[in-house]
Parts: structure tokens; sequence; C-alpha cells
């Protein structure tokens, strides 16, 4: 059965998911299972518990005052709370280095981004999500680990030896004389322009798209799912990145700053929070317009690449965000709605082999249940 729009797909192979890629993602990824089904109890059954305690009151803000006002200053005033934040840090030598400091963070955030979530949401199909805070928490930790092996790997590849030879050109080239707060903009700016296009390859280059596939599967968009990427993908940024950050070489404390305003931001391009971000949308990849990014179809998801502002597609005309209508919330990839959602499955899934057709055997349920099912592709036959 053909459904509309699966044409649009027809340059996004993904993996097929055979019995023994199963079996696979099953046995070989039992350690991941297990700490995934640890942190489900642990963790995340017991936050989802105590957020349902506040529906009651979400469903009485409705419609108030005070529900306008927060929707209005919710997202400035962290953007500015991050930034006092982040030079009181930078001044006190406080830095991400370690695991425990960089982890703080989201703790922080979420202990008010997650209950606002829940007070007011932009979709209710999205409060709850099985077990995917489990598999975002365990992506975060291990980012720190994928970060470590890209300097690793950037030693391999001599890519070290070349950030050495650019950096004598880029003395002198950094404006360190404008204000602060203007360099952690701008270097946040020319690094974006950078992920604007790595962003855009990963969704119209085939074999990239396989890799990137693993951000795109999520059903539902949360503060915490930002984080979900590829490995693969982590450390590809990392390393393309050492070539504007070598020739730019901004002060360690605008880097700081500009890492703090960047997860603050990054927690706002997936939160289900229902806010009035007007003339927001226009400068930063945030709300509605990265609602729009994960839409089931390329025809609207191929948009909005930027990583914090939304400039470089206004600029380069991948700017999507129509001023009469709202996103819907039937989000995930429209040709395989049953892509894996374990970490071990979505680990695995890039190295699998091609499928023609995408979806999967109708009888097999998804992993995160039956939330947030995309209705628009009916999951066909897979042939093994
Ligand atoms: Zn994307
Ligand atoms: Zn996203």
């Amino acid at each position: 059965m053909r459904f509309e729009g699966e044409e649009q797909y027809r340059n996004r192979p993904l993996p097929t998911r055979t019995h023994w890629a199963r079996n696979l993602e099953k046995w070989l990824g039992m350690p991941l299972n297990i700490v995934e089904w640890l942190g489900s109890y642990a963790i995340v059954r017991p936050m989802n518990w105590a957020l349902r305690r506040l529906d009651g009151l979400s469903y009485k803000l409705e419609g108030t005052r005070l529900r306008s006002i927060l929707q209005h200053v919710i997202f400035p005033a962290t953007l500015l709370f991050s930034l006092i934040f982040g030079f009181y840090l930078a001044e006190n030598e406080v830095t991400f280095d370690s695991i425990l400091t960089l982890a703080l963070v989201p703790v922080i955030i979420g202990l008010y981004v997650a209950p606002l979530e829940r007070l007011m949401p932009y979709s209710r199909n999205w409060l709850e999500g099985g077990n995917d805070t489990s598999v975002d928490l365990m992506m975060f930790v291990s980012g720190a680990f994928w970060n470590g092996f890209a300097k690793y790997l950037m030693q391999v590849l001599f890519i070290v030896s070349l950030v050495e030879v650019l950096e004598p050109y880029g003395h002198g080239l950094w404006p360190s004389e404008i204000p602060a707060v203007a360099q952690v903009f701008l270097f946040i700016l020319v690094k974006d322009f950078f992920r604007y296009w790595l962003h855009r390859a990963l969704h119209e280059v085939p074999f990239l798209w396989r890799f990137h596939a693993a951000h795109h599967s999520v059903k539902r968009l949360y503060w915490l799912n930002g984080i979900r990427s590829h490995p693969i993908e982590v450390v590809g940024q990392a390393i393309l990145f050492a070539v504007p950050y070598a020739l730019l070489q901004p002060p360690t404390e605008i880097i700081m700053v500009a890492i703090l305003m960047q997860l603050s931001i990054g927690i706002f391009q997936h939160s289900n929070i229902d806010l009035k971000l007007r003339f927001w949308e226009y400068i930063f990849s945030i709300g509605d317009n990265h609602r729009y990014h994960h839409y089931p179809n390329k025809e609207v998801g191929d948009s909005n690449y930027g990583g914090e502002f939304i400039v470089w597609d206004i600029l380069f005309g991948t700017f999507h965000n129509p001023k009469d209508e709202r996103p819907h919330d039937r989000i995930g990839i429209g040709t395989a709605p049953n892509y894996p959602m374990t970490m071990a499955g979505l680990l695995l899934a890039p190295f699998l082999p091609d499928q023609k057709v995408f979806g999967e055997e109708a009888d097999e349920p998804s992993s995160n249940g039956s939330h947030g099912q995309i209705s628009l592709s009916e999951p066909e036959q897979t042939k093994i």
C-alpha cells in the first residue's frame, strides 16, 4: 500500500529491522537495555508520577492572564538568566570540563522546564513518551565520552595538526573589543553557519541521513530530546567545529557562556511548553520552527536547520514557519514509524542494510508504546 508523501522519501534510505537486527538489539545490547530499564524505574516513572500531580492545575491555568504572561516571558527570562549566570560562572573560572558540572545544567533547567511543560503544554500527547527519557539521559551521559573520543580521533586523523597550522592565521581575527555579550552571539552565529550546512547535508545526503535519523525518530518533542543524536554525528560535528574554533580563537569565557546559551536555546528548541515566541522565532531556532523540522514528511521537515539561530535558514531559503498556522504533533519519520527506540537499537540502526520500502511488520508493537503513532503512513510489510 502506498501512502501520500512516500515519493519524498526516495532519497532517504533507512535501515530495515530484520529478525537478526532485533536479536542483536536485544542480546548484544543487553547491558544497555538493563541500564535503560533501571533508568526507567529509578528516574522516569517516579518523575512522571510527580509531574502528573500538576495536571489539575494545568487545566485551571488555561485561558488565564497568568498563563499568557508566562507564555511571553519564560523564554527571554531564561535567555537573560543564562547570560548573567554564564558570565558569573566564567568570572569564577568554573568550566564544563567535568561531566558532573555539565550534568548540573540540564538538572537545573529541567527542574523548572519539566513542570512548566506539564503546566502549559503545547501538546498533551507529548507529556509522556514511554522510556524515551531513560534513553535521552543515557545519550547525555555518553556524550562526554564521545566528545573525548572526537578529540582522540582528531589526533589520529592529524586534524589537530591542521588546527595548529590554522591557528596563526586566527590571531587578531576575533573582535575582542566589542561588548562581551555581542561576542557570545557572534561566536554562536559563526558556529551555527557550520551547523546549518552540516545539518542540511545530514538531511539531503542519503548516507548521512542514516545517522541523523536517530534524532528524528522521536515521537514527541520535550525539553531533553535535543540530546538524542547518533554518536557518529556527535563525533563528526565536534571535528567540523574544530576549524572555526581554531580560526576564530575567542576567549575561553566567551566559549563558556556560549555553551550555556546553546544549552538553554537547545532546551527551548525541543520544549513542549506552549510559548508565545513571536519575533524570537525569526531570530532563534526554537518553538514552532523546530516542530516543523520534525514533521514526518520531507517537504516540510527539510527546513529550519539552524542549531541556535534561524537567520541562516532565512538567508538560504530553508525557513518554514507559516504565519497563519501552528504545527501538528504527529512527528517522526513518516516512512519508518517503528524505528528502533532503545539505546542499543539507535546505535545499531545506521549500520543495518537498506530497505526499499520502509515500515515494519504491522504486528510489531513500537517499543515506545502506541503513543504518537504517525497516522499518515500505513506500515508496509517489510521485505526480509
Ligand atoms: Zn534534522
Ligand atoms: Zn530536533
